[in-house]
């Protein structure tokens, strides 16, 4: 065999951009929903387009401190009387006289019959005697009632993620109460004879088991309910009790390790007596061995055991089924280009992402270098990364000084 392909690859391997369309397939997303307060909200995905019942601004207000007047009275240079003070919280309430301002703070509502407002800084004071530079035009530093939004406008489409900027959006337009998808229950289970869990002593052979705090981590940002249910031995019978106990209880059963060949034999008998499993071959380092498949109404995803390679699975395999799942719009993966500070080996066959640290040079270049080791039994690369050096199945080797295609990680990862 030639070294200078990836012996891994074969040529029915299917390139990871293709598969998720088609492992999104067997994916309905769950159409309950739930009402939260906003207070509860972050994070949540919108069940309902939210409108405004009300305008935005709600009225005419003050851009500036300063002075409100009427632009028509002074069009040069010149002195008004200070008839009355408009701050926020406390409008001005009395009437609009002929030559006069209105002493007024950012926020204050412009009173009727005012339609402009001159800076402080543009103003000579003297008692009640006001010598202001004229604006340039009629309604400057003032924002309109209804200028930022109508009554009936769409403010939020349904699918949209909670974040801090919607919060506050939504509080904007007087919404305290709102309706969401629920979350997804996903019960998840590390597979492996050689798994301890931490606190306990190891045995010769045996290694902790930290996939399932990774993926934890990885579920908790992707806003699940989660279902720990431990370490299960490589045994059919334990196998079977964890999948039945787990699909009873969760919309995706989640588990690592015993996909690979020969301990796949466990989970595929299981789940061809309890359901059904699909082995995809994906053109894909790290995690080549992904499992999908459906028992009872529950979505099965199996990840690979080696702690990178779950990770990197999860992220690019199963978090997209989790936002369809749960409700969200579907998000397509930013993607830019980066000089490489240092060279790439790598054998073409696979599409690779390599772990890599993006950040930019003194003139503001962007350039991005691999975390070191790339072995998909040390977790120190997803440590150390905050990006993925995406390679293209044929690329081979790539010198420093390219430009490599960069996925730079989202707040999953971060
Ligand atoms: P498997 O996919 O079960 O063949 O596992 C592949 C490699 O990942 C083996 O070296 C396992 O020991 C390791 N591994 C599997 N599960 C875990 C886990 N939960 N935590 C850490 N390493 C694991
Ligand atoms: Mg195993």
């Amino acid at each position: 065999m030639s070294m200078s392909q990836d012996p891994c690859a074969r040529p029915q391997l299917l390139h990871p951009d293709d598969a998720v369309p088609m492992l999104l397939q067997q994916v309905i997303p769950l159409y309950e929903t739930e009402t939260v307060p906003l207070t509860e909200a972050l994070g949540r995905i919108l069940a309902e387009d939210l409108c405004s019942s009300i305008e935005l601004p709600p009225f005419n207000n003050s851009g500036m401190d300063g002075y409100a007047y009427r632009f028509a009275d002074l069009l040069a240079k010149g002195k008004l009387t200070v008839i009355g003070k408009s701050f926020a919280g406390h409008p001005y309430t009395g009437e609009y006289q002929a030559g006069s301002c209105i002493r007024i703070m950012t926020g204050a509502t412009v009173p009727n019959g005012y339609d402009t407002v001159q800076m402080q800084e543009y103003a000579e004071v003297n008692g009640d005697q006001v010598t202001l530079e004229p604006c340039s035009e009629q309604w400057e530093n003032v924002r309109l009632r209804g200028g930022e939004m109508m009554v009936g406008a769409k403010v939020l489409t349904s699918g949209t993620e909670i974040r801090a900027a919607e919060m506050g959006i939504i509080a904007t337009i007087g919404i305290s109460h709102l309706r969401v998808f629920r979350r997804a229950r996903v019960a998840f289970f590390s597979t492996g004879d050689e798994l301890r869990p931490v606190g306990s002593e190891l045995a010769p052979g045996q290694i902790y088991d930290s996939n399932r705090y990774s993926i934890k981590g990885l579920l908790i940002k992707a806003g699940v309910e989660w279902i720990d249910l431990g370490v299960i031995k490589d045994d059919p019978e334990a196998i079977r009790q964890a999948f039945r106990e787990a699909a009873a209880r969760a919309d995706m059963v989640l588990t690592s390790g015993g996909v690979s060949v020969g301990e796949a034999d466990f989970t595929k008998q299981v789940l061809d007596e309890e359901g059904k499993i699909t082995f995809w071959k994906l053109a894909m380092k790290p995690g080549k061995p992904f499992a999908m498949g459906k028992i009872g109404e529950a979505i099965f995803c199996g990840l690979p055991g080696n702690p990178v390679s779950s990770m990197v699975t999860f992220y690019k395999l199963v978090l997209p089924l989790l936002r369809k799942l749960q409700g969200h719009n579907a998000v397509t993966p930013l993607q830019i280009k980066a000089v490489l500070t240092s060279a790439i080996r790598k054998k073409p066959g696979r599409v690779e992402y390599q772990r890599g640290i993006l950040n930019h040079n003194i003139d503001g270049t962007l350039q991005v270098s691999t975390t070191g080791s790339q072995d998909s039994s040390q977790l120190s690369s997803m440590h150390l990364a905050n990006c993925f050096i995406v390679l293209e199945q044929q690329q081979g080797n790539t010198a420093a000084g390219e430009l490599v295609t960069v996925e730079p990680f989202n707040s999953v990862l971060c």
